[in-house]
């Protein structure tokens, strides 16, 4: 990477307002991905695959439910957890979509919400990433609106019977538990099911063009029966699997600025070396606006995730502000990937570069934890009282 590079790259000087433990945490994850992701991250995508032997070294690295206190996790702070998912998702958003989903979707819920037997069971594993989770929420009739779901658990003396499917489940295929959530007549609760219950079943959807180095399955229970001490007690009715979603969105707000920088990394050098007309096309006016619009919203993204990272360390970050983070980084994340990818010309459609790779994952990342529109909707309800969605 050439000097001029590195500067556009922290251009406000974001990196002076990190703290050491944060800026080390942020290196280590760094190298690791220029190391194992971004050698082989092309070939993965390719052949949709994610390399499953990747969760242990994740978790050696202490980054599976790092913001997570005790139980094997290495309870740091907001900000190193964002700056972890930025770095994860500089390499490819499958790798930060898996550590999202393991840290904050499978493990938080077991954390916040489990009995001490259920942290005791499933948390040292997962923080290892000798186990890994899942979260089913999304099923195929109800995907902005899960309060609708199907999926129910009846109880049948002391165990529960679970019918349903979930769809569009991260980790699922290769997930050793499945958190489940179901409609009780306590309203909808949390279920831990292992990969080996009887009625439980997982279906990969492979012939997907957007986050291909990610497992995405569909969840099918079928008279799933589990033991009365599956059900997560600590919590009843939506803000369960809200609040997780919550969390993992905040890592977004941060992963989404890590695809962006990537792709803007592309181009800045594509730009300065590709000659068109005698001259790099870094010297045509239309360039330098596109590459200083990503610059930019890049510094502006980046800078609002640490905003946002401080806040949730102080207790004051509000849902809504995190809706506003997600809503504006992928928005800027995904313009980012498309413009750098014309700067890239041909060059720009094939994976031998990052960016039409970052701009495909990101059209996942648009929809899911809450789609662009929702999230608008949630804020003009934040500012106006009216609730427009519903
Ligand atoms: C790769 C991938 C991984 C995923 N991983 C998981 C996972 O691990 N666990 C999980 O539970 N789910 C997961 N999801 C599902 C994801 O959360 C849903 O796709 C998302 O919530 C949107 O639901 P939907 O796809 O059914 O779209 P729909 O809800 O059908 O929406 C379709 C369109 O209609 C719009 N729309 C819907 N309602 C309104 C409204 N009231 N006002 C305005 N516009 C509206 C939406 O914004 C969208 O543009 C994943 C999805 C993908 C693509």
């Amino acid at each position: 990477m050439t000097e001029t590079v590195a500067t556009a790259l922290d251009f406000l000087g974001i990196d002076r307002e990190l703290s050491e433990e944060e800026r080390l945490i942020r290196d280590t994850t760094r190298r690791f991905v220029e190391q194992r992701v971004l050698p082989e991250i092309a070939v993965w995508f390719e052949r949709g695959e994610f390399p499953r032997e990747v969760a242990k070294e994740l978790g050696a690295l202490g980054l599976l439910g790092m913001h997570l206190e005790g139980y094997g996790c290495a309870g740091t702070n907001a900000v190193s957890y964002g700056l972890a998912s930025l770095e994860l998702e500089a390499g490819d958003s499958g790798f930060r979509s898996f550590v999202s989903v393991q840290g904050s979707l499978a493990m938080f819920p077991i954390w916040k919400y489990g009995s001490d037997e259920q942290k005791r069971e499933w948390l040292p594993r997962m923080a290892a990433g000798d186990a890994v989770g899942c979260f089913g929420l999304t099923e195929p009739d109800f995907g902005s609106n899960p309060a609708g779901m199907r999926t129910s658990a009846r109880r049948d003396g002391s165990d529960w019977v679970l019918n349903g499917a979930k769809m569009w489940i991260t980790n699922g295929g290769i997930a050793d538990v499945a958190v489940v959530w179901a409609r009780t007549d306590q309203g909808v609760r949390g279920f831990l099911v292992p990969r080996d219950t009887p009625g439980f079943a997982t279906r990969n959807i492979d012939r997907k063009l957007s986050l291909r180095a990610s497992v995405t399955s569909e969840l099918v229970l079928d008279d799933c029966r589990l033991p009365g001490d599956a059900a997560l007690p600590g919590t009843s009715g939506m803000r369960g699997p809200l609040s997780c979603l919550n969390e993992a969105r905040f890592g977004i707000v941060w992963g989404a600025m890590g695809a962006a920088r990537a792709c803007f990394a592309s181009a800045l050098e594509y730009a300065g070396t590709r000659v068109q007309f005698g001259r790099p096309i870094a010297a045509f006016q239309l360039t330098q606006q596109k590459l200083v619009d990503m610059l930019v919203e890049l510094s502006k993204g980046t800078l609002l995730a640490l905003h946002l990272g401080r806040a949730k360390d102080a207790g004051t970050l509000t849902s809504q502000q995190v809706s506003l983070g997600k809503l504006s980084n992928v928005r800027e994340a995904l313009e980012i990937a498309r413009s750098a990818r014309t700067i890239l010309g041909a060059n720009g459609v094939t994976l031998e570069y990052p960016v039409i790779r970052h701009a495909n994952n990101l059209e996942s990342v648009l929809t899911y934890e809450g789609t662009s529109e929702i999230h608008t909707l949630v804020l003009g309800q934040a500012i106006t009282g009216i609730a427009a969605f519903e």
